[in-house]
């Protein structure tokens, strides 16, 4: 920064040179003094060694200031304040040659900067008579009063003189500067210093035009003080000049404006945060006057064409654009605002033209404005477009109407329980089915919290209850998605059976519960197993007259040793060469034959005999041995060895036992019957084990045969297909039917000249669930 701010003339050419300052100032009616930094007299002029009724100054200069005055402590804070701040006044008592004492005023002013080394202080003295010292009080007073002002008003005053380039500030300058009067520059640069830098050329430039052009003049800027604080001040500032119209001083006033500076930024910032928000809104904020007039808009409302905000400013709302399209809008919009005005919130629909000069549905509200008295200052107006809420209504209530009708179209029965279980809603057949059964606990209409009904119920014994019960508990905990119970009923039109079907309501903690009649799908079933086991019979009958040879043989044998040992037995009773011993055991063997006979024909007869069909728990390890008690002789008359491994573990299964014999029974007799003409020595393995998850049970059944072509393999299970001269072609499918009602699956493996392998998969009896 240039030190040369203030003009060099106007700085200098006022000061006088040293050897003609004596003659001027002895001129002076008015007693001066001028010493040095530290008090002691340099030079008095005439009037002073006068009025102090001294003979010469030769006894003064070179001597202690304070002997001229009575009170020497303040003599010292006088040189003291002239020091630091460039001036200072104050009135003493001075002591005169004669020993008496005279008040005087003294303005002490330093007449060059106290940091260059060689200061200097003037002391004009004025004498002071009764009106002057009135004056005075009143000057004082007055000063008093405009620095009491000034500290209220926060406001510091500075005097800069242009002459000298001394500065001189008031306290409270100090203060905003945050500076000490010992580290006070006391110039004009010492000022410009501590302005921002960015501020600097602002402040020069106001402060050299004002002089320029002897104005006064006002700047808002910043300042650092040393103490590293950033400040807002307010400079004003008036030019005094001289009779030749040459500026001499500039007083001046600062004012720390900070707080009001920040606070201005700060709400600069929240307006212009206000007016991006309302701005960014998309739909029709305005503010208006008590008359209806729009005092703002955002620019929502105009779209590209925002240069049209002018125009609609001023304007009553409804005889803008937007409502302007109809008079009955024109109405509703008026006495809304009127209603306002009334200090009522407003509300309602209405239609708005927009750009395109389309109608459009708004949702509109007014609100007034209060001051903080309570007193309406303004309405504020909202509108937001609502046509495709309004559409997206009209939609879901079509969707609604569309579900309803669907829903009471089904024959099923269905309900929504809500997170307590309580039936929410109910479609046709579900408050039909209510009604026309009622005293059935899974019958329950709409309000009724079925959940806790199933609960009841399930404490009674009810099973499929308390399965539904746990489901729907399930689905609300989160735990599961969906289930499904089975379950019988008596009901008006007899014995019912249902599949309750729960899923999880789409999006919330609400279950579906779908009841579906299966009482026909259930009747077929039962029909189905009836043909069956009808079949099944029908296929044992069958069998046991390919079995009748093997059957005859069995008998034969132990009839013709009956008949050997009867014969026997009458031959020597009749010739007496029996004893009682020998023919009691004739006849205990007799009796063992004839038993053995005995059980071939019973265990003929159970095969044969027709049963109830019924499920129990049985160990397929003991099926298959049953079966090869009848079998395992077929076998042996076709001369075909068999071989079992059956495993030592149980082998659980729910089966109808007489069914799953008979499918055993199929798989060994085709492969009985496969090894027939076969030239190998026929082999039958035949292996149960449990799957290695334990959840199956696998029955194998091996040939060592001719094994099958694709072509055969490939209508191995369709209805009555054999490749046999006398089959009947039912053997398989009654044995994959049979597998298929007990949940499980059969497969067959074949290679020719290799063999063949039959495989029964069944669930194994924990995993089996009976509805
Ligand atoms: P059927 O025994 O009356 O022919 P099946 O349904 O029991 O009827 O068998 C159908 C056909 O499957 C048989 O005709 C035979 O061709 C073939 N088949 C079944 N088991 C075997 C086997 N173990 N080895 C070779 N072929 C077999």
């Amino acid at each position: 920064m240039s030190r040369e701010t203030i003009p060099a003339g106007t700085r200098t050419s006022r000061l006088l040179p040293e050897d003609i300052r004596s003659p001027v100032l002895d001129c002076s009616p008015h007693p001066m003094l001028i010493v040095d930094g530290r008090g002691n007299i340099e030079y008095a002029n005439t009037a002073l060694i006068r009025t102090w009724g001294l003979h010469d100054a030769s006894h003064l200069v070179g001597g202690d200031v304070h002997r001229l005055w009575k009170q020497t402590d303040t003599v010292d804070r006088l040189l003291e304040s002239a020091m630091t701040s460039g001036l200072a006044t104050n009135v003493l008592d001075a002591c005169h040659s004669l020993g008496t004492t005279f008040p005087v005023e003294i303005i002490a002013r330093r007449l060059k900067s106290w940091q260059n080394g060689s200061v200097q202080i003037a002391f004009f003295v004025t004498c002071v008579t009764p009106e002057i010292s009135q004056l005075q009080q009143e000057l004082s007073e007055s000063k008093r009063r405009l620095e009491e002002s000034q500290e209220i008003a926060k406001i510091g005053n500075w005097e800069l003189d242009l002459q000298q380039n001394i500065l001189t500030w008031s306290d409270r300058v100090f203060d905003i500067f945050e500076v000490t009067p010992v580290q006070f520059g006391g110039t004009y640069e010492y000022f410009l210093d501590l302005v921002f830098p960015e501020d600097r050329d602002l402040v020069n430039s106001s402060f050299l035009d004002s002089l320029d052009k002897t104005r006064y003049y006002e700047v808002t800027h910043r300042i650092h003080t040393p103490t590293g604080k950033l400040k807002w001040v307010n400079e004003r500032c008036k030019v005094f000049i001289d009779c030749d119209g040459q500026p001499i001083r500039c007083l001046g006033t600062v004012r720390d404006v900070t707080a009001q500076v920040e606070t201005q930024r700060a709400l600069q910032i929240a307006n212009s945060q206000l007016r991006s928000i309302i701005d960014s809104h998309n739909g029709f904020v305005g503010l208006l006057d008590l008359e209806g007039r729009l005092i703002e808009i955002n620019a929502s409302p105009f779209k590209s064409n925002i240069a049209n905000r002018s125009e609609v400013l001023g304007r009553a709302l409804w005889e803008t654009q937007w409502f302007s399209h109809h008079d009955s809008n024109q109405r509703k919009i008026k006495s809304a605002i009127q209603q306002v005005l009334g200090g009522r919130s407003l509300r309602f629909e209405t239609t708005i033209c927009n750009q395109a000069n389309e109608l459009v549905t708004h949702d509109i509200s007014f609100e007034p404005l209060l001051d903080i008295e309570g007193n309406i200052i303004n309405i504020a107006t909202y509108a937001v477009d609502i046509s495709q809420r309004k559409q997206a209504e009209v939609l879901l209530r079509e969707s609604e109407c569309f579900t309803r009708s669907t829903l009471d179209a089904l024959s099923a029965e269905i309900a929504v329980l809500d997170e307590t279980g309580i039936i929410s809603h109910a479609n046709r057949a579900w408050t039909e089915f209510t009604i026309a059964c009622c005293t059935y606990w899974h019958t329950a209409p709409k309000g009724a919290n079925y959940l806790e009904l199933c609960r009841k119920a399930g404490a009674i014994g009810i099973k499929a209850a308390s399965r539904l019960a746990q489901g729907i508990d399930d689905i609300l905990e989160g735990r599961c998605t969906e289930f499904s119970v089975e379950h019988c009923c008596q009901t008006a039109n007899g014995q019912q059976w249902f599949l309750s079907r729960g899923t999880r309501y789409p999006g919330g903690r609400r279950v579906v519960i779908v009841h579906a009649d299966i009482t026909s799908v259930k009747l077929a079933e039962l029909q189905m197993e009836e043909l069956r086991n009808q079949l099944v019979h029908a296929s044992r009958v069958a069998t046991m007259g390919e079995m009748a040879a093997g059957i005859a043989h069995e008998l034969n044998q132990p009839l013709a040793a009956i008949r050997l040992y009867s014969e026997g037995g009458v031959e020597g009773i009749s010739k007496g060469t029996l004893n009682g011993p020998e023919l009691s055991a004739m006849l205990d063997k007799i009796a063992g034959l004839a038993t053995r006979c005995g059980q071939v024909i019973r265990g003929l007869r159970e095969f044969a005999m027709r049963e109830e069909p019924r499920h129990v728990i049985i160990d397929v390890r003991d099926m298959i041995h049953e079966v090869l008690q009848f079998m395992g002789h077929e076998c042996k008359c076709s001369g075909v060895n068999y071989s079992l491994d059956l495993g030592s573990n149980t082998q659980l299964v729910s089966a109808n036992p007489i069914q799953l014999q008979q499918v055993l029974v199929n798989l060994i007799r085709n492969a009985i019957e496969a090894l027939a003409d076969h030239t190998r020595l026929g082999r039958i393995e035949i292996c149960s084990q449990s799957t290695e998850d334990d959840r199956n049970i696998t029955i194998s059944v091996y040939d060592n045969g001719p094994g099958m072509s694709s072509e055969t393999m490939s209508h191995l299970f369709d209805p009555f297909f054999t490749t046999k001269p006398s089959g009947l072609g039912m053997g398989l499918k009654i044995s994959q039917t049979i597998v298929r009602a007990h949940g499980g699956t059969i497969h067959c493996n074949s290679e020719p000249q290799i063999g063949t392998t039959f495989t029964i998969q069944l669930p194994m009896a924990s995993n089996v669930t009976n509805e």
